[in-house]
């Protein structure tokens, strides 16, 4: 399974792309998934679109096993909010495409996803904790939306210039 390279900021015209859902759940499908999810492991991360290695397709891989513990990866194929709850949570998120920045976001707290899994058939997840913020980080993917965009616009214009700048510099 290749790994695959990682869109980072400022690489905003990649990122910013709204991604199509797949058709079917085929075998280039299922060889996207496999590369995505050893370039998550490999990274590390816990979940991980397809936009980010830039393949703008309704793709995410999640897993939230801890160091140590058995894998369980999550394949999700054009997910769908179908519910979510009024109340909130706070966790501080990071983004393999914005490496080494993290932040306070608030989300609900629990959402219903509707989506189709590695066999091809429709499921439905109720979401709660890690799971229903990760999930709903990497579907703002698929939007072309990254968690920066819901923090303050100070920081987060504070943030787009720093990699501008990094890349000006050569550093990325
Ligand atoms: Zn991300």
């Amino acid at each position: 399974m290749p790994l695959r390279p990682i869109v980072t900021l400022p690489d905003e015209k990649t990122l910013r792309e709204v991604s199509k859902p797949v058709a079917t759940v085929d075998s280039d499908v299922k060889k996207l998934w496999d590369d995505m999810l050893e370039t998550m492991y490999r990274a590390p991360g816990i979940g991980l679109a397809a936009i980010q290695v830039g393949v703008p397709r309704r793709l995410i891989v999640i897993d939230l096993a801890k160091d140590g513990e058995e894998k369980k990866p999550l394949f999700v194929a054009n997910p769908e909010v179908t519910w979510a709850s009024e109340a909130q949570s706070d966790y501080e998120e990071g983004c393999l495409s914005i490496p080494e920045y993290y932040e306070m976001v608030t989300r609900p707290a629990e959402i219903k996803v509707r989506y189709l899994d590695r066999q091809g058939e429709a499921m439905e997840l109720h979401a709660t904790g890690l799971m229903a913020t990760c999930l709903q980080h990497e579907i703002d993917h698929l939007n072309g939306v990254l968690f920066i965009d819901h923090i303050s616009r100070l920081k987060r214009e504070r943030v787009l210039k720093k990699f501008q700048k990094a890349q000006k510099l050569g550093k990325l």
